[in-house]
């Protein structure tokens, strides 16, 4: 029995044989003598063609399931037509490269520009550029043919999988994922969630262990367990931890369909306040499932997510598109976009932002619009499309990291010539709601000079606790210090709610934070309305809104202000919750439990 550990990327249990997935033995291609360059050239054009024709298949196949996966195969089909990466292949042949060598240098060198950008998401991205050269070149030595199969259901194991792999194997026959390599953020993590496979990756030493002091397994069916919440995996596991996984894999499908099952349940304590729950989503293809759980309406759609994997920022039309399929999923509920938020941790290579030596105090968010106007206005006019024929508050716009009344003024004066041109230009609209993210502590201080000028606020806790303790929100070590419940940012918390109330304004909270169970009450009792989370937290919200009343809401409140550190105050709620009930979230254990973790 072998146990590793890696980092969750799907959550859900499998059992089974494993299956290990090795690459195709690579090609490496070789050298052309002078004269053949031009032969060379057009055989990578047909390749590249040829792919190009093979992904649009396969994204118009994922398509009929999962519209919003086959826009990876989609933009693997632009990738692989790129003019860029064909240009810096032809280099490459006209340098003494064969088409094969000359299509995997192109690919590596692409690759590598990603990773070098140090962000994880973006590294990630340099897997679709190598899987997408890997597939050219497959055309070229016509091993293409040759793709794995799965005779029986497995879980698979590989050093990293392609989408493109992960996508072609049988669905129905991939119990689980365990990758040595890859983030939860990487394209094989994000199908293996869309199509429900527990997934876990990162697994380091998963391949010496598969290969080396148990190298009979590879392959050869030997039993695996894999836990894609917690992140465990168990090669050859013992009858007792055989039925361990299985306990977990029985819980863990009785919590999902409870959480389905009480989905209808209003979120209103036992005397009556209700709260709105909404959802936090990235795309059009999180919507069936924040729907199902309950979700009532979207206070926080990341529209960044949008602008990745690709190699300029999506038209107006294709953002449209986007925004009205999620505004239709959630009909009659509302929806709330986000503008860009690009800079700090999510920088997108090919937008106009110069490296800078603190990106998370530099050109992030709404402060690119005063020199990229342009990329906002094509939001707010799509999101005015998408708000077409809708009734009056179903869609809203947010400016994120504003930090004063002349940044809501340049929203203002945005969404102003934004309606103006699509007026001018006799194109069908709708009215869309104006508010900003409260993640910078300033625009709460002086919420009152600019909040009566608009419709509503959202506080952003993940960014206004870095921003309020100085703590940079991704940086591990200093996981002692991003406590959301530091007294600091519950006082700031009240601050927004009395602004808000003040202004006319609705205030809803969409960071992490608003799906914990237990910040949850403390919240609610500061006078928080609306609660906008990650689908998976729904539920465990929800049945912590319904075992409070307005009297353990007030007390804690008072707990959460009264400090004087983040351990005091969580201790208190902490003893609330377990007098009310209240359990641990779906996504994980409960707060104290995460604490006690974490103090070792
Ligand atoms: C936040 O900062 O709390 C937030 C919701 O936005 P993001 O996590 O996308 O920065
Ligand atoms: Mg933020």
């Amino acid at each position: 029995m072998h146990t590793l550990t890696g980092t969750p990327a799907s959550a859900g249990v499998a059992i089974g044989p494993l299956v290990v997935i090795r690459p195709a033995p690579v090609v490496a291609g070789g050298r052309i003598q002078p004269g053949q360059e031009a032969g060379e050239i057009a055989r990578l054009e047909t390749a590249m063609t040829e792919a190009g024709a093979e992904l649009d298949l396969l994204a118009e196949r994922v398509g009929a399931e999962h519209p919003a996966e086959a826009e990876i195969f989609a933009a693997h089909a632009m990738l692989a037509q790129d003019p860029a990466l064909a240009e810096a292949a032809e280099e490459c042949i006209r340098a003494g490269d064969d088409a094969v060598a000359a299509i995997r240098a192109a690919g590596e060198q692409f690759a590598a520009e990603y990773r070098a950008i140090g962000d994880e998401l973006l590294a990630a991205r340099a897997t679709d550029i190598l899987d997408v050269a890997g597939r050219i070149a497959d055309r070229l030595t016509g091993s293409h043919a040759a793709a794995p199969t799965l005779d029986r259901p497995s879980i698979i194991a590989a050093a990293d999988l392609t989408p493109s792999l992960t996508a072609t194997l049988p669905r129905d026959r991939m119990l689980g994922i365990a990758l040595a390599e890859g983030s939860a953020t990487a394209h094989a993590a994000i199908l293996a969630r869309a199509y429900g496979i527990p997934a876990v990756v990162g697994i380091g030493g998963l391949l010496d262990v598969i290969e080396g002091a148990a190298g009979t397994l590879a392959g050869s069916g030997a039993l695996v367990a894999l836990d894609g919440a917690s992140g465990e995996i168990v090669l050859e596991p013992d009858d007792a931890t055989v039925a361990r996984f299985e306990r977990a894999r029985a819980a863990a499908g009785a919590a999902m369909a409870q959480a389905v099952a009480e989905a209808v349940l209003p979120a209103v304590t036992r005397d009556g306040l209700e709260v709105t729950l909404l959802a936090n989503i990235g795309g059009p293809g999180e919507s069936a499932r924040a729907v199902e759980l309950g979700a009532h309406g979207v206070g926080l759609f990341r529209t960044e997510f949008l602008f990745l994997e690709r190699g300029a920022p999506p038209s107006e039309e294709e953002q449209l598109a986007a925004y009205r399929a999620v505004v239709e999923a959630f009909a009659p509920y509302p929806v709330t976009i986000r503008l860009l938020d690009v800079g700090g941790d999510k920088p997108i290579p090919y937008l106009p932002i110069a490296p800078e030596a603190n990106p998370f105090l530099g050109v992030r968010a709404l402060r690119l619009a005063w020199d990229e106007p342009g990329l906002f206005l094509t939001q707010l006019r799509a999101a005015m499309r998408a708000a077409a024929g809708m009734p009056a508050g179903t869609v809203g716009v947010m400016a994120p990291m504003i930090a004063d009344a002349r940044d809501a003024d340049l929203l203002l004066r945005l969404a102003a010539r934004a309606r103006d041109g699509l007026v001018a230009a006799g194109v069908a609209h709708g009215e869309i709601e104006l508010g900003v993210m409260l993640e910078i502590p300033a625009a709460i201080l002086v919420g009152d000079t600019y909040l009566p000028r608009l419709a509503f606020a959202s506080i952003g806790t993940n960014d206004l606790l870095q921003y309020t303790v100085a703590v940079d929100r991704g940086n591990r070590s200093l996981a002692r210090y991003q406590e959301s419940l530091h007294p600091a940012l519950l006082r700031l918390v009240r601050r927004a709610v009395e602004t808000c109330d003040a202004a006319g304004a609705s205030l809803s909270v969409c960071g992490e934070m608003g799906g914990d169970a237990v910040a949850a009450l403390a919240l609610v009792g500061l006078g928080v309305r609306k609660l906008s989370m990650a689908s998976s937290s729904l539920a465990g919200v929800r049945r912590a809104i319904r075992a409070a009343d307005t009297a353990a809401l007030q007390e804690a409140a008072r707990i959460a202000l009264a400090g004087p550190t983040a351990d005091d105050v969580r201790a208190g709620l902490v003893v609330l919750a377990a007098r009310l009930a209240v359990g641990a979230p779906l996504d994980g254990a409960p707060l104290a439990d995460r604490v006690d973790a974490s103090l070792g």
